[in-house]
């Protein structure tokens, strides 16, 4: 037996990652590449479920940036409804992030639960207006004009089509006969109900007929034919689980009592880019004692020592990543930060040690940088940029030298701080504000729906090229130096990239 193990030890090759970390050297993720391991079960069997904070479960590894170009309400409802989480940003008023977090917990699959809403006095110009913003096909006639008042009619482009009157009132030409639906129905009796009528639409209304949802025939299509996914994120009472982002001035404080007043956060996460701070350290305490329940994600951090820090406050999970994100300049500017790769291994090394987990955030640029993330010991990923531009981003699509694009910026640009959110970077009392990121635009990457069945999917073969059937597996694989990695010299990396190709076209899924 004896021998049998010196002989293992001496085909072992590779290093560990305490050996491969420990040598002076700042890795990111393309910096690293992992040995492959022994197969002995399918992709399909790798199990990707975790925790995004001590006590909140995923089924799927990976959460939306709280950023006003990524994650609102519609982002945070597709992300739970994968298996994932979304969390909302905080560059506006407590009432619109209360908003935005209480259409997550309301949400209903299969429906919309914020329908696109008009008063009979909008004009035909009003509502192509709302159809272009909203990507959507018709609007519901309510008493003032907003979703929860009283219904009076549809009105879809057969409506509008031939008339030329773009100042027509719509209450001339809405369709008044609306076939409804009770607040009390049932899933399978709304479906029913929608396929014997024939309509694309079918309004869910109240005993007095007031619009609470709406069932289409397009969101029952969509989720019956979504890919294969993972199990939705919810809390204990079905209801979609929810994240918000806040900062660790006075009124954040008011800001958290009003989320958790209106039962609408499940996580919140305290925003700083340098988050060792006597700032975060109070607010934690403070939610702490006014929240018990509430897991609070502290960050961001780098080092082990910055980690135990915020864990000795009572951190339920880190956010690990200073100056890796994609529109980020903090490390030209500030001289300060890591290597993504090693700050995930470093910080997660000591956070498992109590039982925290960690978000590694910023950086993600694709499935292998996910499944690096993992195989380093975070318990999720953060992404940004990987879900800006898509269908469920916040924003509106344009052109740009014959390009669909979105708008992606940086919350530490001056363009984002001068709506409010200076205050991640410790410069909301500075008067000369210096920028910490860039604004620009992301192509149009479609719909998320599609994006992250398929990164998982990705992420499992990774796992199975590993040798690890789950992420638990992996870090302990990690721990007890199984897990075998190297860095890669700048000609392996331009090897593991394409090329000598003339010409390719790279298509992922
Ligand atoms: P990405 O996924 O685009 O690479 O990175 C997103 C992450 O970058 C966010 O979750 C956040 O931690 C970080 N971030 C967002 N905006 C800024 C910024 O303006 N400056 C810096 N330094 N980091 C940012």
């Amino acid at each position: 037996m004896g021998s049998m193990t010196a002989v293992m030890d001496d085909i072992a090759d590779g290093y560990t990652a305490a050996q491969l970390f420990g040598q002076g050297t700042t890795y990111t993720y393309d910096d690293v590449i992992f040995l492959p391991g022994h197969i002995n079960f399918g992709a399909h069997e790798v199990d990707l479920n975790t925790y995004v904070t001590r006590k909140l479960k995923l089924a799927t590894p990976v959460v939306s940036s709280p950023m006003d170009t990524v994650t609102e309400a519609d982002m945070a409802i597709t992300m739970a409804m994968m298996g994932g989480m979304g969390f909302l940003h905080y560059n506006m008023t407590t009432e619109g992030q209360v908003a935005q977090a209480k259409r997550v917990k309301q949400h209903v699959p299969g429906f919309v639960t914020s329908p696109a809403a008009l008063a009979p006095q909008s004009t035909i110009a009003d509502f192509e207006a709302l159809k272009a913003k909203r990507d959507v096909r018709g609007a519901c006639i309510t008493e003032d004009g907003q979703p929860g008042s009283k219904l009076l009619g549809i009105v879809t482009s057969r409506d509008t089509d031939f008339i030329n009157d773009r100042h027509t009132p719509l209450s001339d030409v809405m369709t008044r006969d609306v076939e409804t639906a009770p607040e009390s129905a049932s899933l399978e009796h709304v479906l029913e109900q929608l396929k014997k009528s024939k309509r694309n639409l079918l309004p869910i209304v109240d005993s007095q007929g007031h619009l609470v949802r709406l069932a289409t025939k397009a969101g029952f299509l969509e989720e019956q034919r979504a890919p294969r996914r993972a199990a939705c994120s919810a809390d204990g009472g079905g209801r979609l689980l929810v994240g918000a982002a806040v900062g660790t001035r006075d009124d954040d404080r008011a800001r958290v009592d009003a989320l958790r007043a209106a039962d609408a956060l499940d996580a919140v996460i305290l925003d700083s880019s340098q988050g060792d701070s006597t700032y975060q350290l109070e607010m934690l305490a403070h939610v702490k004692r006014a929240h018990p329940d509430l897991q609070v994600v502290c960050g961001n951090v780098v080092t082990g020592r910055q980690a135990r820090s915020l864990i000795d406050g009572g951190a339920d999970a880190l956010r690990v990543g200073m100056g890796s994100g994609s529109i980020c300049t903090t490390q030209e500017v500030c001289a300060v930060g890591r290597g993504q790769a090693a700050a995930v291994y470093q910080v997660s090394r000591v956070a498992d040690q109590c039982g925290v987990p960690t978000i590694a955030d910023g950086g993600i640029q694709n499935s292998g940088h996910i499944a690096k993330a993992l195989s380093l010991g975070a318990s999720t990923v953060m992404c940004g940029s990987l879900f800006a531009g898509t269908t469920e981003a916040p924003g509106e699509y344009f052109m740009v030298d014959g390009v669909r694009v979105k708008a992606y910026r940086g919350m530490g640009s001056l363009e984002a701080m001068a709506k409010g959110s200076e205050a991640r970077y410790h410069s909301d009392t500075q008067s000369l504000k210096v920028a910490q990121g860039v604004a620009g635009t992301v192509r149009d990457k479609g719909s998320i729906r599609t994006t992250v069945p398929f990164l998982a999917q990705a992420v499992r073969q990774g796992f199975q090229d590993m040798g690890v059937r789950s992420i638990a597996d992996a870090h302990r694989a990690l721990k007890q130096g199984s897990m075998r990695l190297e860095a890669r010299s700048s000609a392996a990396q331009a090897e593991g990239n394409i090329h000598d190709m003339h010409s390719f076209r790279k298509v992922r899924w």
